[in-house]
């Protein structure tokens, strides 16, 4: 037992997941029978959406102090959110119109699987579900925008509320360590599930139908490893001014993290250690940055989704309009922010996506196999431009230590 949790966790996921494929294929379609590991993993880390992201918006926003230094870190942070989720989808854009991962795609080889079909909404529909009309309905549901837009607000009242506010304020932080406990016990699992699920996918896909969408997965490899080592080290380098190998040392345990458990929420304590131990980054700026970005800050998601409507496009034969190509620019932003630091969000938000412009929903079933691998490195590009987004903001508002993220040497 002791032998066990010596193992740092990640090497114990990456063992799983290579034991997972080797065993998954040996076996086969039978290996469908263990299926529910994954599936209880699935949902136990789903169980930590809700109370997680509310005690962490929450403490993260009473964390900042008072509220024209809300406004100051917060419309930086979101700022740097947008513009980095738009170069993302972007990025994602060309390189499936460019690339054209789904043109080689024989479809009569590969099983289309089930998947529920989500309904049509319409925009303004969509504006007003962003309003917690009941937020304890919101939080049953695990309606992650509204639930978002509550903490924000409760956070704003504690800070509004001064000294009267202080004893609540207290609540939320102890209620967020708590919760990242709880996040650690959870995270336990994650080998077991991981073992399942690869088994499951190796057994149940055929090599070809693998092989069919591999050049999808080097897509959205490659975008996110550009998105990490171009983006990211340009805003550290050029907005942050620092030291951009200095930044990746101090975040190697979130890397390492957010890629075994593909849950920027899961992530979320490492990536605070981190931020603020080994970037130097305050512990107000980072709680609240962080807290946020887990949830809204999706970069990895945002070009995944890009990427992925063109391989919809091209597998289905759909011709799209420029037009077309700006929609998805902003749905995918938004499917990016919608979806839950959880594995598997970006499918889920997929649908909203291709019904907006036509794609077949189809294609959710024709990825939904090899969507852990993809989401394993979508999620460590979320995290990483957590820490960056945080970082920067931290230069911007004079409360980065340099000396700290420098020595990172040591990490
Ligand atoms: N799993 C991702 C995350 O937690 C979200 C996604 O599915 O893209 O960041």
């Amino acid at each position: 037992m002791k032998f066990w949790f010596r193992i740092p966790l990640w090497q114990r996921v990456v063992a799983a997941l290579i034991l997972g494929i080797i065993v998954g294929r040996i076996w086969g379609p039978d290996a469908e029978s263990i299926k529910w590991i994954g599936d209880f993993f699935i949902a136990s880390i789903k169980m930590l959406v809700v109370p997680l992201i509310f005690f962490s918006l929450v403490s993260g926003v009473t964390a900042i102090g008072d509220i024209s230094k809300l406004g100051r870190v917060g419309g930086r942070a979101l700022l740097l959110f947008v513009i980095t989720g738009q170069i993302a989808v972007w990025l994602g854009l060309a390189m499936g119109t460019w690339l054209m991962p789904g043109s080689g795609v024989d479809r009569s080889r590969i099983a289309v699987s089930e998947f529920a079909q989500p309904e049509q909404i319409s925009w303004t529909d969509r504006i007003i579900a962003i309003v917690p009309q009941s937020p304890v309905q919101v939080m049953a549901a695990v309606d992650v925008l509204p639930l978002i837009v509550f903490a924000l607000l409760v956070g704003i009242g504690i800070l509004m509320a001064k000294e009267q506010g202080d004893p609540v304020a207290k609540v939320f932080d102890s209620g967020a360590i708590i919760m990242q406990k709880v996040t650690i016990v959870v995270m336990e699992l994650t080998p077991f599930g991981v073992f399942a699920l690869m088994a499951w996918v190796a057994g149940t896909l055929g090599a070809d139908a693998l092989a069919a969408l591999a050049k999808l997965v080097a897509l959205n490899y490659a975008g996110c490893l550009i998105i990490i080592f171009v983006m990211y080290s340009a805003m550290i380098k050029f907005i942050a001014r620092t030291s951009v190998i200095g930044f990746f040392r101090g975040i190697i345990d979130a890397i390492a993290v957010s890629y075994s458990t593909a849950s920027s929420n899961a992530t979320l304590p490492v990536t605070l250690r981190c931020t603020q131990r080994n970037l130097g980054v305050s512990a107000s700026v980072s709680s609240f940055v962080v807290s946020l970005g887990a949830t809204v800050n999706m970069n990895g998601t945002a070009m995944y989704l890009g990427l992925v409507t063109l391989f919809g496009a091209q597998v289905f034969g759909v011709e799209l309009t420029w037009g077309q190509y700006f929609l998805i620019s902003i749905l995918g932003t938004l499917g990016a922010v919608g979806a839950a630091g959880i594995p598997g969000a970006g499918l889920i938000m997929m649908g909203m996506v291709f019904s907006a412009v036509g794609v077949p929903l189809e294609t959710i079933g024709l990825v939904a196999g090899i969507d852990r691998i993809m989401d394993m490195m979508r999620t460590t590009t979320n995290v990483s431009g957590d820490a960056a987004v945080a970082t920067t903001v931290a230069s911007m508002t004079g409360e980065l230590d340099r000396d700290e993220l420098v020595s990172a040497d040591d990490v």
